[in-house]
């Protein structure tokens, strides 16, 4: 069975006409196909959707053909339209060629590594990770030891936040001269991601407090080094302090298997403080011997592959993503696949925010050129066409949404409801989507949680993602009879309307503790009445005008609902919010009017706010006060 197929599962009427559409074709074909035209059977390959020239190509047939014989099949269909798997099939049986599906193996082939001769290998720089319990001073050790780059220093220090970074030392040792470490956020939330850095890193190290010694968290990052396989080196940090017992620290460790030298193991140990400085030198060196043990090595001359660290929806910058390249140089122009998104390399813009053209093994660099945003722990890799790009992101979102959709459980979001009311297990499922990973990770781990307060009733959080609400979220909701969480992201029109058809309810927030309580609310069953925003209208800004005296007047378009003078607005950037206040003035012509309706043109301006650009969606709605139901 194809994932086509599988995904459609719900959907037979659409799968049986295909098969039967499938099985008169076989016979009209035994009937009349003359002998000699099999002759020139190929096999050609076709993905989950392809274009008609597409199509053409690969079956080395005339376009004009192609569409003839799709009109034969009832469809009527223009050089550039796409076509699904099951018509392609049908068209590409009716010229007599056999077809090959995409599937999982085929897509799993093209991102395989070949590996390389160990003639080509180069030594590259080992990628740290720092893991320990909160407060235990990783922040603080990575940003001493980011002072120890020599390049940063001269340069005055400034750097740029972006996941990851790299310092270069002031001489090789041990065959390096560079060293990259990927940030770990402390809060618990961020389990996951941390889990993923484990993953990427050549080496972790383990930061313990040496006045607190061994914490639940500590035992946590003990768990995923040892899962990754990476091998540790022992942070005793806050040596400083005069509560420090770094010999309990060590002790503690053997509890955990965790052997450092002292005691006869063979784990590095380093007494430090991050404060005073003390011991980093050590540090250093632990962690380059380390290095030189694991023989760290990578083609650096071959297309690049690697994996997402960090990726954010950024206000004027579109889709972003941190990728730690681990093998081949990441060049400006390359095309990609970064988990189920692709896209072409804009700009690389390394740690220090420089432009780069291009980045090697070990590097960590920001991506511009992505089409969507991945996540954190997607894989990268540089493939050698767009069709391809888009064939294995097509592939891979049905993929996984199918795996979500397979493991998900059926019932009304109404019965759901009763059923909590009647305090019987149940759970509430939910999608989230967000503008940044933070906030996102933040309410999927919050949201998590609140199993634990309540023993009974559950959240289960069918994805969370950074970027606006799509078509394929309102799908997957639907599937489950789930609800969407909206933070500081909206629908775009095609899901928004999918929205509506299906039922499915996206609800906006902009504060994380309201997503939490309304909740933790709808879950006890208590919803009570509450302030609840009524979407009145989209206006979309054509142009944005200088007006000596007034400010800046923005003349927009309604592109849906109405808007209204006195309503609250917001102004959404790639659908993203960017600002949220009143609307100042509301003209038609010259005229101050109370609402204009969808067609319509007018021109708008903001109360104390005036950042506004073509291209902006301006957001009306209003507050009212409703019975809370989800
Ligand atoms: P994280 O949660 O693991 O990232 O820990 P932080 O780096 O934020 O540090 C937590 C607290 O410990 C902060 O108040 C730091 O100033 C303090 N801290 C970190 N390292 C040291 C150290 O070596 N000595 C002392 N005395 N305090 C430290
Ligand atoms: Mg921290």
């Amino acid at each position: 069975m194809t994932i086509q197929k599988a995904l459609s599962g719900n959907d037979e009427r659409t799968y049986s006409v295909a098969s039967m559409r499938r099985r008169i074709q076989r016979e009209k074909r035994q009937q009349t196909q003359p002998q000699e035209q099999q002759k020139f059977a190929r096999d050609v390959t076709i993905p989950e959707a392809i274009t008609v020239q597409e199509l053409a190509n690969r079956l080395a047939e005339r376009a004009a053909d192609v569409i003839k014989a799709l009109m034969k099949l009832g469809i009527m269909a223009t050089i550039t339209q796409t076509i699904d798997a099951d018509t392609a099939e049908l068209v590409a049986a009716e010229f007599g060629h056999r077809v090959k599906r995409v599937a999982e193996s085929d897509v799993e082939l093209v991102l395989q590594d070949q590996g390389d001769d160990a003639d080509v290998l180069l030594p590259r720089p080992p990628v740290v990770t720092i893991m320990g319990h909160v407060d235990h001073g990783k922040t603080s050790l990575l940003d001493a030891l980011r002072q120890t780059d020599v390049v940063a220093g001269e340069a005055g220090g400034i750097t740029q936040h972006i996941g990851a970074y790299q310092i270069a030392l002031l001489e090789a040792r041990h065959g390096f001269d560079r060293i990259t470490f990927i940030d770990t956020p402390g809060h618990a939330a961020f389990t996951e991601m941390r889990a993923r850095g484990a993953n990427v890193t050549d080496i972790v190290i383990l930061v313990v407090a040496a006045d607190d010694g061994i914490m639940p968290q500590t035992v946590e990052a003990i768990r995923h080094a040892k899962a990754a396989g990476a091998p540790m080196i022992v942070a005793i940090n806050k040596c400083d302090l005069p509560a420090a017992n770094p010999l309990r620290v060590r002790q503690e460790l053997l509890q955990h298997d965790v052997q450092v030298e002292d005691v006869g193991g063979d784990v590095l140990s380093v007494e430090i403080s991050a404060k005073t400085r003390k011991g980093l030198d050590k540090l250093l060196e632990a962690i380059l011997l380390q290095a030189e043990i694991l023989e760290l090595k990578a083609n650096p001359v071959r297309a690049a592959a690697g994996v997402v660290i960090e990726a954010k929806l950024e206000r004027g910058r579109g889709s972003v993503a941190t990728v730690l390249v681990q093998r081949g140089t990441l060049k400006v122009g390359d095309i990609f696949v970064a988990g189920a998104e692709s896209g072409r390399v804009r700009a690389l813009i390394d740690d220090r925010g420089q432009n780069v053209p291009s980045a090697g093994p070990a590097k960590p660099v920001e991506v511009l050129g992505l089409t969507a945003t991945p996540q954190a722990g997607d894989d990268f890799t540089v493939v050698e066409n767009e069709n391809k790009a888009r064939e294995i992101s097509e592939f891979r979102r049905r993929k996984r949404r199918a795996q979500v959709a397979a493991a998900t459980g059926r019932g009304t979001l109404e019965q759901m409801l009763e059923n909590i009311k009647a305090g019987q297990a149940k759970e509430l499922a939910v999608l989230i989507k967000g503008d940044v990973h933070g906030s996102v990770e933040a309410i999927k781990g919050a949201l998590e949680k609140l199993v634990l307060d309540q023993t009974e009733v559950k959240v289960r959080v069918l994805d969370a993602a950074v970027g606006p609400v799509t078509e394929s979220d309102v799908t997957l909701a639907n599937a489950s009879k789930g609800l969407i969480i909206g933070f500081n992201v909206r629908a775009n029109p095609q899901a928004r309307e999918l929205s509506r058809r299906d039922g499915v309810e996206i609800r906006y927030y902009s504060i994380i503790y309201n997503v939490i309580d309304d909740v933790k609310q709808a879950l006890t069953g208590l919803l009570a009445p509450a302030l609840r925003e009524k979407f009145l209208g989209n206006a979309q800004i054509l142009q944005v005008f200088n007006i000596t005296k007034v400010g800046k007047i923005a003349g927009c378009k309604v592109s849906e609902g109405t808007v209204k003078r006195g309503a609250k607005v917001r102004l959404l950037r790639d659908n993203v919010v960017i600002h949220e206040g009143t609307l100042k003035t509301l003209k038609r012509m010259k005229d101050e009017v109370r609402e204009v309706n969808q067609g319509y043109e007018c021109g708008m301006a903001f109360e104390n706010y005036d950042n506004l650009e073509a291209g902006d969606v301006i957001e009306c709605f209003e507050v009212e006060e409703v019975a809370r139901q989800l």
